[in-house]
């Protein structure tokens, strides 16, 4: 069994529906199990600011599956709860990446693990930190080391109360 991170992010349509729903098909996997979610975070687009804000969250699961048996999991749920489904080629509005498999650093074509990026990040970090205070990024060292350099980052908590109506 590997433990595993996945961040969640979405920002068309309903965002925070579609995280839920994506929460529930991983949870619902047969050969995952999920074990914790993080709550869900508003945050403000960077770089191209004029889209709606995203709503990330990280959750942690347990699993046999090869990490390329996660990506394509991951890539199936995206495909099934990520498309706004009124019209043809319609905008891709969930995206779910793999930022930890284990301990383990994979460097294939298709897969890059621990996430190039998760470390710059404060919405991957800061909802990692919520589930796991002590996660290590492998290569890198504490995640926790990563969070003062990324403070500026604007990231909201929401509430939950708020997200029950969804
Ligand atoms: P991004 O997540 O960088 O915004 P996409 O979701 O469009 O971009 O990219 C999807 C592709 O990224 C997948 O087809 C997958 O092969 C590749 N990829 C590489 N490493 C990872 C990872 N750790 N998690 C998810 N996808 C990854
Ligand atoms: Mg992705």
């Amino acid at each position: 069994m590997t433990h595993i991170f996945v961040a969640l992010g979405a920002n068309l349509g309903d965002p925070a529906a579609q995280l839920q729903q994506a929460i529930a098909a991983l949870a619902a996997w047969p050969t995952m199990t999920l074990l914790q979610s993080s709550s869900f975070y508003a945050s403000a687009p960077v770089g191209y600011t004029d889209q709606p804000d995203f709503v990330n969250a990280v959750c942690e699961l347990e699993t046999e599956l090869s990490a390329l048996e996660v990506l394509a999991a991951l890539l199936s749920i995206e495909a099934e709860n990520g498309r706004e489904r009124n019209f043809k080629n319609s905008p891709r509005t969930l995206d779910l990446d793999l930022i930890l498999y284990g301990n383990e650093q994979i460097d294939v074509p298709d897969l890059t693990v621990p996430h190039p990026r998760m470390h710059e990040r404060a919405f991957v970090l800061q909802p990692l930190l919520e589930i796991a205070p002590q996660a290590q990024i492998p290569g890198l060292g504490a995640a926790q080391d990563y969070l003062a350099a990324v403070a500026a980052q604007t990231l909201t908590r929401i509430p939950e109360k708020s997200l029950t109506s969804a």
